[in-house]
């Protein structure tokens, strides 16, 4: 008997569980399930939440599932602080928990760019991470007419789309063109892209840096020409790109990005620390949005790449050689993940 224990209840460790079940590995092992969260937020629906009025069924309950699934788990709500992989012990806020097998799926956490900004405004900037952010997002949208949109990657630009339904939105962008990173080497999608801004009305500003909210002033610099302006804003929110969330893993720290968690083919993690050394977790396995895939480079923050992660590693840790042991081979083109991304939408919605 295995002792296996998950951190984390969004969808990499739904599917990592639903796995189990399938594979029957649930039966003859011992497997605990740890979230601060005891529920699963579908995140992808969550920008067209915002906008509507009636509440629709955008999580998911953990204990529930596990009903609904019969699977053979125990689970805990606990936020875990550290992970200690020698005595193989972890350490939540609520209790200490020892394990065989880890798999964490912590997610990642939206990165904020520095704006200055008087404490009683803050409450008018908001974080794209959790069912918490979007429901406070949606409460201060009632008293709001300007929103602006910091950062126009994939997700900044669906919110966008989606509040220029009923607001006045601005897109501020550091970079020089919207959708950089994801439409590299594609200039026409991404004049595509921003042909669908431009139809909603949403004013994009690239090259800016925001720097200083007051007022309901978003003041903003050009950072080519030096120009300084501002943009009215009620509501600020930050799609600027996410970072992964973790626990302290034996005394190393995450927040900073100086050491980072990696997973390999099979799922399993080693960080890489500041220097470039390597340092491998044994028996530590690592999930979707928590690690980067292979390199630092590759950090895919995908609903898909996090369900294909936690089928894959339901697998591979029951499996001693590598020979047996199945490979994420995780490189979709950018029509898989379009799909994905339709599909997704239509059949959670
Ligand atoms: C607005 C929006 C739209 C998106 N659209 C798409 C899309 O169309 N297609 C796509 O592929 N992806 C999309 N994504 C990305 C996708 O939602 C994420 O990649 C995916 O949710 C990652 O899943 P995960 O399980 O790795 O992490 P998460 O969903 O972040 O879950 C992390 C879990 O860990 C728990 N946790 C965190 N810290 C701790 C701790 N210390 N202790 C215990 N538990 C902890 C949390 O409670 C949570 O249950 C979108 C994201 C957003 C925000």
């Amino acid at each position: 008997m295995v002792k296996i224990v998950l951190i984390g209840s969004g969808c990499a460790g739904f599917k990592f569980m639903k796995e189990l079940k399938n594979l029957n590995k649930d039966k003859d092992n011992e497997i605990l399930w740890l979230s601060r969260d005891d529920f699963m937020t579908k995140k992808w629906l969550m920008d067209s939440y915002i906008i509507k009025n009636k509440d629709e069924k955008l999580n998911v309950n953990v204990r529930d599932f596990i009903k609904e699934k019969g699977i053979n788990v125990r689970f805990e709500q606990d936020e875990i602080e550290s992970i200690d992989t020698k005595s193989k012990e972890i350490a939540g806020k609520k209790g200490k928990y020892i394990y065989d097998k880890l798999i964490i799926a912590t997610g990642s956490k939206a990165k904020l760019p520095r704006i200055e900004c008087a404490d009683s405004t803050k409450g008018k900037i908001f974080p794209f991470n959790s069912y918490d952010d979007f429901k406070k997002v949606k409460e201060n949208l009632k008293d709001s007419k300007d929103v602006v949109i910091i950062g126009a990657g994939p997700i900044g630009f669906e919110i966008s789309v989606n509040l220029a339904k009923k607001f006045n939105v601005s897109l501020i962008e550091f970079e020089s063109d919207i959708m950089l990173a994801m439409l590299s080497g594609k200039p026409l999608y991404r004049k595509i892209t921003k042909k669908i801004l431009d139809l909603q009305n949403v004013n994009i500003h690239t090259l800016t840096r925001a720097c200083k909210f007051e007022d309901n002033k978003l003041f903003c610099d050009n950072i080519e020409t030096r120009e300084n302006f501002y943009v009215p804003s009620e509501t600020i929110v930050f799609a600027a790109g996410v970072k992964q969330n973790l626990p302290v893993i034996d005394g190393y720290i995450f927040e900073t990005e100086k050491n980072i968690l990696l997973s390999n083919d099979f799922g399993e993690a080693w960080i890489r620390e500041e220097d470039g050394r390597r340092k491998i977790l044994n028996d530590v396995y690592v999930l979707g949005d928590a690690c980067y895939y292979q390199n630092i480079g590759n950090f895919p923050a995908s609903a898909m790449f996090a369900e294909r992660s936690g089928k894959i590693v339901a697998y591979n840790i029951f499996q001693s050689k590598y020979g047996n042991k199945k490979r994420l081979d995780f490189n979709p083109s950018l029509y898989a993940k379009f799909f994905n991304m339709i599909l997704r939408r239509l059949l959670s919605g």
